[in-house]
């Protein structure tokens, strides 16, 4: 089979309006901030631009409003690179989040999913065409989760799905059966499992196993990542290179990106991993979301 993407990210697109504060506001107060700050971002939307970073023939299956937040967020996947055919415009204003970040970097954020919500199961039937055409089809949380459900039914045989469950939700047995892998950070294993059994990575990923995903990786920070497959029974662990983090604002999202490219092109889920926490080890040493992503040339790749 001719693929014409390694990777099709169906998610979130957002407009993160930034500002700092010296202290950030109590019910009823106003305070001044700095200039505002408008970076393009949401989960899906940095997905897109990581993988298309690195190399990946990228499309994205997203919504944005009809307004200049609408436009940001085009122009940033465009100059990555990444096949915006599949971005619908209108419906909603595009999604915001409104940041106030405090000297320590505490912030407190307002997410307005605008468009987001409007990503639907009969826009998601639309692009099946796009969706035949990648050769794996990552997502999120931020788009209604009966349009992620869409996606699993929508998949080909052979079309691999990864899904990052940010932000937590419960997940229908369907959805999960179809992840392979199923991404998430040690807060969303938590979530999703409930009940923690012990303190162990290894045990939450067995736990999270018997869900019914066929594979799971957890992303434990500067610890770098645990993999877990259960058609081979296999949990190990893979460390990530050792660096001074300055911002870790994206990490998970590039993380998620390199790996699914690197599934793609035919890679074992321990050797994707290895390489993605190089991806994110590279990503935190920079400011920004899609700003810090780097090229594979900058990962040192292969
Ligand atoms: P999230 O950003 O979703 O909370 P993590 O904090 O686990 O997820 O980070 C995702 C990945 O980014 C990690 O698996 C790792 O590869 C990389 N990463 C995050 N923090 C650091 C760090 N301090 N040093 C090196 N790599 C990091």
């Amino acid at each position: 089979m001719q693929y014409d993407y390694d990777l099709l990210v169906v998610g979130s697109a957002n407009a993160d309006l930034v500002i700092g504060v010296e202290r950030r506001p109590a019910a009823g107060e106003t305070v001044l901030g700095s200039d505002l700050a408008v970076h393009p971002g949401g989960k899906g939307a940095n997905q897109a631009v990581a993988a298309a970073r690195l190399g990946a023939r990228t499309a994205l299956l997203a919504r944005v409003g009809d307004d200049a937040h609408g436009r940001l967020l085009l122009a940033s996947q465009d100059a990555a690179g990444v096949d915006t055919d599949g971005v619908l415009v209108g419906g909603a204003p595009t999604g915001v989040a409104l940041i106030t970040v405090d000297p320590s970097g505490d912030n407190s954020i307002v997410v307005s999913p605008g468009a987001n919500a409007r990503l639907t199961p009969e826009d998601v039937r639309a692009a099946g065409d796009l969706i035949s055409r990648s050769r794996v089809v990552s997502a999120q949380l931020e788009i209604p989760l009966e349009t992620v459900t869409e996606v699993v039914r929508t998949l080909p045989a052979g079309t691999r799905f990864v899904l990052n469950p940010s932000p937590p939700a419960p997940l229908p047995a369907e959805v999960l059966a179809a992840c392979d892998p199923l991404v998430l950070n040690e807060h969303e294993a938590a979530f999703i499992l409930g009940d923690t059994p012990g303190d162990a990575p290894e045990d939450w990923s067995r736990a999270l196993l018997r869900l019914g995903p066929r594979s799971v990786v957890i992303t434990l920070g500067a610890q770098g990542a645990l993999v877990a497959e259960g058609r081979t029974d296999t949990v190990v662990r893979v460390p990530s290179p050792r660096v001074d983090a300055v911002d870790t604002t994206g990490a998970g999202d590039a993380f998620t990106a390199a790996l699914a490219w690197r599934l793609g092109l035919g890679d074992e889920l321990p050797a994707a991993a290895a390489f993605a926490v190089r991806v994110g080890a590279v990503a935190v040493t920079r400011r920004g979301a899609q700003d810090s992503f780097p090229t594979a040339e900058e990962v040192g790749a292969p």
